[in-house]
């Protein structure tokens, strides 16, 4: 099947307000009418310039030369609009580090999507004046203090994200949440990290360590992972962590439902296939478990959708309760339109969307907070 030719200009500005409106009728088609994708999860490039313990995928920088040209991704928005996706998700490897971000973020924008991005922080602060278009930036932190270099291999990486979150906010619009990974690397970090991203006036997002998957390069059974995973314990202890501290104020994407649903250990239903699809740098569908492959150069969204592989990622899915990534189920009940969790993520909507104060309590310049000197227990 031909690939639709990229669009010659930008396209014009989409308001905020249609956006958002059309990501939620986007989700509310998928739920009642097509099943399909609404949010495309693009890892923009094999590179990074981290060295993270605890994942691979820096390993496959040098297959960056396979990443995509920006008047590729221009094609690919174009194509994954039609096909009913309005949110926009950047990953990778490290998506700062195409030098095109800001433009492909405006395309997608103008284009009429909902614009998110995870990153490292490693080079936010250099980029934040050309991240206008971006709507939400999930910035990894490992650690309240300078342990997180330690975790993420890149030497200064927690001032950069400090440095970075705060610029990004004094520039632009984006909403930012961190986001914690908790292994055996760094079990105690959960209500410090929690009490800084309050501190700094940003969302937070914990997840448990689950094996890096990394599009071939390793898979369940031998990802390094497997040496910083939690035991059943650790993980049931992570699960009652974030609860409390989502019950005592602190600013946890999660849900207080969906988080005691990990607690009392009741079954849930994955619906992530329904609302992402995932493409790689050098356009390939991969499943949520990295386990099948579609070329989209040689096929279509419209094509993969309508296909038995599609159908069955799918069925597979609504028993697979596999995830210990709490964003998957967070996901499930918003798909789900469970009412106390709607309330909630409106809730933390609202915390995210509170004006950017400038100056600290006594009208001093607002700095970021310090941890102290704690260490992982274990
Ligand atoms: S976790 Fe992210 S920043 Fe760290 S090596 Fe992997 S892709 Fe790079
Ligand atoms: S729970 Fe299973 S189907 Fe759902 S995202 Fe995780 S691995 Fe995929």
């Amino acid at each position: 099947m031909p690939v639709a030719e990229p669009s010659a200009i930008a396209p014009p500005r989409v308001s905020d307000v249609a956006r958002i409106a059309g990501l939620f009728v986007g989700m509310i088609r998928s739920r009642f009418i097509t099943g399909r994708p609404f949010f495309l999860a693009h890892a923009t490039t094999f590179g990074c310039n981290s060295r993270c313990q605890t994942c691979s995928y820096w390993k496959l920088t040098p297959r960056m030369k396979e990443d995509m040209s920006t008047s590729e991704i221009f094609a690919l928005l174009d194509e994954a609009y039609d096909a009913g996706m309005r949110g926009y998700y950047q990953f990778g490897g490290e998506p700062l580090i195409r030098k095109d971000v800001g433009t492909v973020l405006d395309y997608a924008r103008a284009k009429g999507f909902y614009t998110a991005i995870n990153t490292n922080g490693s080079m936010l602060a250099a980029k934040a004046p050309t991240l206008g278009s971006l709507d939400v930036a999930f910035v990894s932190l490992d650690y309240f203090d300078s342990y997180h270099d330690v975790i993420r291999g890149r030497p200064g990486n927690f001032d950069e994200v400090i440095r970075g979150v705060e610029r990004l906010r004094s520039l632009t619009r984006a909403k930012v949440t961190l986001v914690t990974t908790i292994s055996s690397l760094n079990p105690g970090a959960m209500e410090p990290t929690a009490r800084l991203a309050k501190d700094l006036g940003v969302g937070i997002a914990f997840n448990s360590i689950e094996p890096t998957l990394d599009f071939g390069l390793t898979n369940s059974d031998q990802s390094p992972n497997l040496t910083f995973q939690l035991s059943p314990e650790q993980l049931h202890q992570f699960y009652v962590t974030a609860l409390r501290l989502k019950r005592e104020g602190y600013p946890l994407m999660e849900t207080e439902e969906m988080l005691e649903g990990y607690v009392a250990g009741r079954p849930w239903k994955c619906e992530f296939p329904k609302m992402f699809v995932y493409v790689t740098p050098d356009k390939k569908i991969y499943s949520c478990d990295y386990r099948f492959g579609y070329d989209l150069r040689a096929g279509s969204f419209e094509e993969y959708f309508s296909s038995a592989s599609f159908r069955a990622q799918v069925r597979s899915a609504e028993t697979c309760n596999r995830c210990v990534r709490t964003c998957v189920r967070n996901y499930a009940y918003t798909y789900e339109l469970r009412p106390r969790h709607l309330v909630h993520l409106a809730q933390n909507a609202a915390k995210l969307y509170r004006p950017v104060p400038r100056t600290g309590p006594d009208g001093s310049a607002r700095h970021a907070p310090r941890g102290a000197e704690l260490r992982p227990t274990s």
